[in-house]
């Protein structure tokens, strides 16, 4: 028995004359993360990919499919049998090939596609007559045109037949790198990660940058970090990880900076180092995990104040969202349970007790003027440690 992967383009398939590039990248991207399941060819067709194990009856389609289902740039995915473009032959392999699904259900219908156009039946009469063969096989089933339990799909392509029964969905964006790269500021929280998903989604390619405290923080608080980053890693590829010694900065900000600027300094400190860090990659956007009026530090004035500090894009795709909205997405990329452990973060190390919630951008730049940071970015930017997590 000969089966694949027909792997459906998302958006990719409205892009005109560069459509091919971004279906490399994600043929790449698909190469990258299937690479130790065994040996399989990869083709691309008609907004399709075809994944075609060399050895499909030792290959581990489940946990493939599973993967591949996190891959963004893929609408739709399906496992299909390959069966010779020929009537016969397709209904000769549909009962058996079909069976698992179908012993289940009360109802299906049967869909098919003909793009092979040289095929000599119309898509219905292929339907019809693979249709009347499963309705001999089993006995049980109804035809339901309008609300099927299974529908079972017939498609007539450029190098086969494939029957189907079941499309999965897919992750849906642009594949990651497709976009170019950023950088994630990322705690341990629950938004950032967050953040970082909703962005690769649209085609970036993702470093990471963590700021630690200690004796603040704790080791366990930077683990945690990295444990998110792996997760993130089934949706994102592979992220370059910048952790950042933040602790003297910390401290000359609270020893010399007004109480009620602190975290609003702190940000914008966080925002001027992860600059740098960027200048080493082609990195051309920030990410962070704001929300607006969150807390004290996400109000407009407040992000006016941060967007300052660098000259990069700041992208914050949660800026709309409720936390209700932000917990769902956390769940269902799983680093909900990670993200709620409780660490401690080197934001809520110093934070005031009355935060200025609507910071001037003048104030505060002259506040910061007050001390001469820049030997200590400087060092931080030196003592970053790198590592890539995946
Ligand atoms: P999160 O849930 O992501 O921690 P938050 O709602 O707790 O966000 P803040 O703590 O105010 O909000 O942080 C705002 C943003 O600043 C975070 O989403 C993240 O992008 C960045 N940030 C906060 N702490 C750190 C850190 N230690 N290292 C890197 N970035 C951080
Ligand atoms: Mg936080």
């Amino acid at each position: 028995m000969r089966e694949l992967i027909l792997i459906k383009n998302g958006e990719i398939a409205l892009k005109g004359l560069n459509r091919s590039s971004f279906e490399d990248i994600l043929m790449k991207n698909i190469r990258w993360r299937l690479k130790d399941l065994g040996a399989f060819k990869l083709k691309k067709a008609q907004s399709t990919i075809y994944l075609e194990p060399t050895d499909s009856d030792s290959f581990d389609f489940d946990e493939a499919l599973d993967r591949l289902r996190k891959v963004f740039g893929i609408a739709m995915l399906s496992r299909a049998l390959v069966v010779d473009k020929d009537m016969d032959a397709i209904k000769e392999a549909v009962s058996a090939y079909v069976e698992p699904v179908l012993s289940g259900a009360k109802t299906f219908k049967v869909e098919s596609k003909r793009a092979d156009k040289r095929f000599p039946r119309t898509s219905p009469q292929i339907s019809a007559e693979v249709g009347g063969v499963l309705l001999k096989h089993f006995n049980h089933l109804k035809v339901d045109v309008h609300h099927p339990d299974i529908t079972v799909m017939v498609e007539v392509r450029d190098f086969g037949a494939y029957i189907h029964a079941g499309r999965i969905p897919g992750a849906g964006g642009m594949p990651v790198s497709s976009s170019g790269r950023a950088m994630i500021l990322i705690s341990g929280g629950l938004d950032s990660p967050v953040a970082a998903y909703m962005m690769a989604k649209r085609g970036l390619a993702l470093s990471a940058v963590h700021f630690v405290s200690p004796p603040y923080t704790s080791d366990r608080a930077l683990q945690k970090v990295e444990t998110l980053c792996e997760k993130l890693t089934a949706y994102t590829g592979k992220i370059r990880f910048y952790c950042v010694p933040f602790t003297e900065i910390q401290e000359a900000i609270k020893e010399h900076c007004p109480e009620e600027l602190f975290t609003i300094i702190m940000r914008r400190l966080m925002m001027k180092i992860a600059t740098r860090l960027s200048e080493q990659e082609e990195i051309r956007a920030l990410i962070t995990g704001e929300s607006l009026a969150q807390v004290a530090s996400q109000t407009l004035d407040a992000l006016h104040c941060t967007d300052n500090a660098t000259d990069l894009v700041v992208l914050r795709p949660l800026i709309g969202m409720d936390k209700t909205e932000i917990i769902d997405i956390a769940y269902k990329i799983d680093t909900y349970e990670t993200s709620i452990l409780p660490y401690e973060d080197c934001c809520t190390v110093f934070t005031p007790k009355h935060p200025r919630t609507k910071p001037k951008l003048h104030f505060v730049e002259q506040a910061e003027a007050r001390f001469d940071f820049e030997p200590l970015l400087e060092k931080a930017v030196a003592e970053t440690k790198i590592k890539v997590i995946d």
